[in-house]
């Protein structure tokens, strides 16, 4: 059983899909705007494993919660829910911190198979003997699960990758060291146009080099090519 904070402001898709979520065994929690979102995640803190966040709220928005939560050093997965006739929407949120998105309207076998996808990430947990898989590689001293999207580090710590963290990490492990541009990797591994204007690479890519580096401020495994992108290093 996972905990869900479904932040949304029409109450009738809210207990639609917080009834759904609950009939999958998941404890679902509804915040109705964003202030109340925001004391649950940033004051309280109260251990959510997967946020559905609408960006369109009143008073406080859904990018100010996503911004928020991610400044006051709370990673849980988030889950965001754009109008579909508002692509910079989408793109803002993910720029903000969020996971991954979904249009309105939505279909319900698409919202719990992205938050299947969501939840396969959980905190940082510490796990026990490292299991020899074949689709495991290696960077630096981390080990990457393929199969299960984990990597585990150095110290014995696990994540568990969302699917667009997953993505990014392979797009730049088939390149086999060589560099991928930010537009090769804003249409491979988020579905957008390459020419869009947006932080969202460098932004996951920031969430990466926590994972990989030693030294996040002296990336050795991520490393930006001035002008060109990024490449990894193994
Ligand atoms: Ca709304």
């Amino acid at each position: 059983m996972s905990r869900i904070l479904l932040v949304e402001d029409e109450a009738h898709l809210a207990e639609g899909v917080r009834f759904n979520l609950a009939a999958e065994g998941h404890d679902v929690r509804v915040a109705a705007d964003g202030t109340v979102a925001l004391q649950q995640l940033v004051e309280e803190d109260v251990g959510y494993d997967l946020v559905i966040l609408d960006l369109m709220l009143p008073e406080v928005s859904g990018f100010e919660v996503a911004s928020r939560t991610r400044a006051a050093g709370n990673y849980v997965p988030i889950l965001i829910l754009t109008a579909k006739d508002e692509p910079s929407d989408l793109v803002r949120g993910l720029e903000e911190g969020a996971d991954d998105y979904l249009t309105k309207p939505f279909r319900l076998d698409e919202l719990l198979a992205r938050v299947r996808g969501l939840l396969r990430r959980s905190r940082w947990d510490d796990v026990s003997a490292d299991r020899e898989s074949p689709r495991a590689i290696h960077i630096g001293d981390a080990t990457l699960h393929l199969d299960r999207f984990e990597l585990r580090t150095k110290d014995g710590s696990c994540v568990s990758l969302t699917t667009r963290e997953m993505g990014l990490l392979r797009a730049l492990i088939d390149r086999d060291g060589g560099v991928a541009s930010r537009g090769e990797l804003l249409e491979e591994v988020w579905g957008l146009r390459p020419d869009t204007n947006t932080r969202v690479v460098d932004s996951f890519i920031v969430r990466l080099r926590r994972y990989l580096e030693a030294d996040a401020s002296q990336p050795g495994h991520i490393v930006s090519v001035r002008g060109r992108g990024y490449k990894l290093v193994r």
